[in-house]
């Protein structure tokens, strides 16, 4: 029998494990439990089991299949990568961020602890502006090694005896072009009877796939949703996002706007300000009549460097007269922190390799 990884199971597939090996049904919830709230990260820990159903899940089951390749922090602290290879020796990488003195949703003064997970390793996408665009698509990831990225995390900073406070698909790859294993990584990580990871505190980032947003507004999933714009007219995103020859900027809108009528949540749209690109006053006051009427906000992020590209991040002043412009126009906007720019660890700046 061929050895299987344990986060790809489902609930149901795990007890149909179980049943096979002519276990008691409760079996199945004390394994999840001990994987999902206990952390535990191999057979040994599950002291409650017997030794020879320890054994049996060691013959069969594999725990962590990842090699942790390279550990950074960034200078200022707040920001960890690590670069996972997998068994086919493909390589992810997944980021940590700490906030420390902000609030979280629940107003308790502990520190937000965001994860940014990767969905695929590589992207078929292209984007110009990103390093995971300019290496390709490499392969989808599976359901499990997506929860097991959060796991590893959540691991380490039990040891610290702290928890993770969100998680957002904006590391390697488009969930979206993964869907199903992104959706079912979610299901495992929203378990009650797991983690328990409440869907509002998970963010899908998307370019932007048509289809895929109509059916997750359909699902009416509680997850946040935000789509990488980056430019307000078809002529200027396609130059950036080759996604664009596919589904122009109206279609997009429009099924943005089915979300927030479906769901009645706001959308987030991603910025990347790019100097004398798309960061001028007038881009500002053309992105607002796009999105004048639809309940959303813009969150601008000053372009991180990639090796592939040219563009220079915009200044500061330059972010600020953009943001208040659109803000002028009625659009809330935020400008984000760039976060871990010395290791590599930005927005649009992973791509599988040990490069800083
Ligand atoms: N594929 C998804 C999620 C991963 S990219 C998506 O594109 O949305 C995560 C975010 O980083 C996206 O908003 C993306 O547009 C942005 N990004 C990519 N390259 C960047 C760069 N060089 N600087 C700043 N943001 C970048
Ligand atoms: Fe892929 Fe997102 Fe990068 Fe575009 S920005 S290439 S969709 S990871």
């Amino acid at each position: 029998m061929t050895m299987q990884f344990i986060y790809d199971l489902t609930f149901s597939e795990l007890s149909n494990v179980l049943k096979e090996w002519d276990q008691p049904a409760y079996r199945a919830k004390q394994i999840w439990q001990g994987l999902y709230q206990h952390l535990y990260s191999s057979p040994a820990q599950f002291t409650n089991l017997s030794k020879s159903l320890r054994e049996k899940m060691a013959e069969n089951l594999t725990f962590m299949p990842f090699t942790v390749k390279v550990i950074q922090d960034s200078s200022d602290g707040h920001t960890r990568k690590t670069l996972f290879e997998l068994p086919d020796k493909n390589l992810i990488e997944a980021v940590l961020m700490h906030y420390e003195q902000t609030f979280n949703v629940e107003r308790s003064t502990s520190p937000r602890r965001t994860l940014c997970i990767s969905t695929q390793a590589g992207c078929a996408m292209g984007c110009v502006f990103c390093a995971t665009g300019q290496m390709g698509f490499k392969r989808h990831l599976s359901s499990g090694e997506i929860v097991a990225q959060v796991i590893f995390y959540a691991q380490l900073l039990k040891a610290q005896n702290e928890t993770v406070s969100n998680i957002v698909f904006m590391g390697m790859g488009e969930p979206f072009h993964n869907y199903e294993n992104t959706m079912s990584a979610i299901d495992r990580l929203n378990d009650s009877e797991g983690c328990n990871f409440g869907a509002r505190r998970f963010t899908i980032s998307t370019v932007g796939l048509v289809p895929q947003i109509r059916r997750f507004a359909d699902e009416q999933r509680q997850v946040n949703l935000a789509i990488s714009l980056h430019a307000a007219d078809n002529d200027s995103r396609v130059e950036m996002m080759p996604i664009n020859k596919r589904y122009k900027i109206d279609e997009l809108l429009e099924a943005c706007k089915y979300y927030v009528m479906k769901t009645s949540r706001r959308v987030s749209f991603e910025w990347a300000l790019i100097n004398g690109i798309n960061d001028t006053p007038e881009v500002a006051k053309k992105l607002a009549a796009k999105l004048r009427g639809l309940m959303c906000h813009v969150n601008a992020i000053p372009l991180n460097p990639t090796a592939g590209y040219n563009g220079k991040a915009t200044n500061r002043q330059r972010a600020i007269l953009f943001k208040e412009t659109l803000e002028q126009a009625g659009i809330p906007c935020t400008i984000r922190l760039r976060r871990g720019i010395d290791i590599n660890a930005g927005c649009g700046q992973l791509a599988g390799a040990n490069s800083s």
